[in-house]
């Protein structure tokens, strides 16, 4: 079933990466809805978008790469942070969508599939499924709080004119995640989650605040509970420490919530991280767990997202770093280039040495360019480091390295130029020198 897709797609991509390296104005694409970031990398061959599926995203594998990258980050913080990733179905009966209440508020934005019997449709969200998950046996008090995270597809059928780019797109995922707490956790936990947020956001470089927004009208749920929620929310705001705000009656129609505003580095505002309260949801599938005084209790129900989602992220960290990615999220790493035919074995058994450590790693085989010519384009494609290896290199099993900024940091030992980016890496360190 790929295949076919992927060799139209690629007829298509080719002929959009020409148009970009023969730097066409944006408006002269071809393709409508193909629209770049403004300071898009142009060159990295990262993703494209094609018609046979409009506002669904193509990776390639620099794009896949970063893509990747990302959601380890995040499954990192998870192994640390008490989550546990579940992976649940993409495709449901349309009943399953009425107990949640999607079916009466959202089917408009959702695809249906038409099977032998049964109408179905392709989740836009994930949180019908993880209720399934929590009434599928008895639950104890003791398993509280259940922290399920699932980077499962959605689908959400934006009208076509609406489609833009990677910002707005009809498939995506998101570092997405339910809590299902005791009212009496939810402090603690609304508290971790802004700590998680503040966490991921210092090493992306972004400075944010806080808007706490309350019960709008019309409104679901007891007024009590909600005012209950909303000094719950206000504690473990204050007790964060950072800027906060309130924003009167911008709550969801189902619970509080708090939404985070990012500033990027080149001072755009963004809001990609929500944690949000539900009281629907528990009373619709009926959820409750046995407390310890042996009676049933409903649990509290978070939904909560720190990227949000992958395609939008990206996008967002492409403008924000101009393409040029930090070493750890970098799809282009290490350029290795060789300085005459004696040197090439040396060349490619660095390559090997760096690819074996996990770098995305090139040797530069180009024949008849000169070599600043090569260490330029090297520059141009955004390789974090330029290894220049000949003879001197070889025979003392070092590199010289460049970085893409063009500072020249000499001839270094090659193992010790390994474990240095290492370091850099796993430390998800913004330093180009070291
Ligand atoms: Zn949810």
């Amino acid at each position: 079933i790929n295949c076919p897709l992927y060799c139209q797609a690629r007829g298509v991509g080719i002929m959009v990466w020409f148009y970009l390296t023969k730097d066409f104005h944006k408006d002269t694409f071809l393709f409508e809805n193909l629209q770049f970031p403004h300071v898009f990398p142009k060159d990295q061959e990262l993703f494209f978008f094609n018609d046979v599926s409009p506002g669904s995203c193509f990776f390639l594998p620099k794009g896949a790469h970063i893509y990747n990258t990302l959601t380890d980050f995040i499954k990192s913080e998870y192994r640390r942070r008490g989550f546990n990733e579940v992976v649940t179905p993409t495709l449901y009966k349309t009943a399953l969508w009425e107990r949640s209440g999607h079916w009466e508020h959202y089917s408009e934005n959702m695809f249906t599939v038409s099977g032998d019997t049964d109408t179905y449709a392709l989740k836009p969200m994930n949180c019908p499924a993880h209720c399934l998950m929590f009434e599928q046996r008895l639950r104890s008090w003791r398993e509280l709080p259940l922290r399920w995270a699932d980077f499962g597809a959605l689908h959400r059928n934006e009208l076509s004119g609406a489609l833009g780019g990677l910002t707005r797109v009809r498939r995506f995922c998101q570092d997405d995640a339910h809590i299902f707490c005791t009212p009496e956790q939810l402090e603690d936990e609304i508290l971790a989650c802004l700590d998680f947020v503040r966490s991921v956001y210092r090493v992306f470089g972004f400075s944010f605040h806080c808007l706490l927004s309350t019960r709008p009208t019309p409104s679901l749920g007891e007024p009590k509970l909600w005012d209950h929620a909303e000094k719950q929310l206000e504690r473990s705001l204050e007790q964060f420490g950072e800027r906060w705000e309130l924003n009167p009656g911008d709550g969801a129609f189902y619970g509080p919530k708090i939404d985070i505003q990012i500033r990027d580095a080149i001072g755009r505002q963004h809001q990609c991280a929500t944690i949000q309260l539900d009281f629907q949801l528990p009373i619709r599938f009926d959820l409750q767990y046995v407390g310890e005084d042996e009676k049933t209790h409903r649990p509290v129900m978070v939904h909560r997202a720190v990227l949000g989602s992958l395609e939008r992220m990206i996008a967002i960290l492409a403008e924000s770093f101009g393409g040029k990615w930090p070493l750890w999220l970098s799809p282009a790493q290490v350029m290795v280039i060789p300085v005459g035919v004696s040197c090439e074995s040396y060349a490619v058994q660095v390559v090997h040495q760096f690819r074996e450590a996990g770098f995305m790693t090139e040797l530069d085989e180009g024949v008849g360019a000169t070599l600043n010519k090569k260490i330029r384009s090297a520059q141009l494609a955004q390789y974090n480091y330029i290894f220049v290896v000949g003879v001197k290199e070889c025979v003392s099993g070092t590199v010289s390295i460049r970085t893409r900024g063009g500072n020249q940091l000499g001839q270094r030992d090659t193992e010790e130029v390994l474990a240095s980016l290492k370091h850099l890496r796993d430390t998800r360190s913004n330093m180009e020198d070291f």
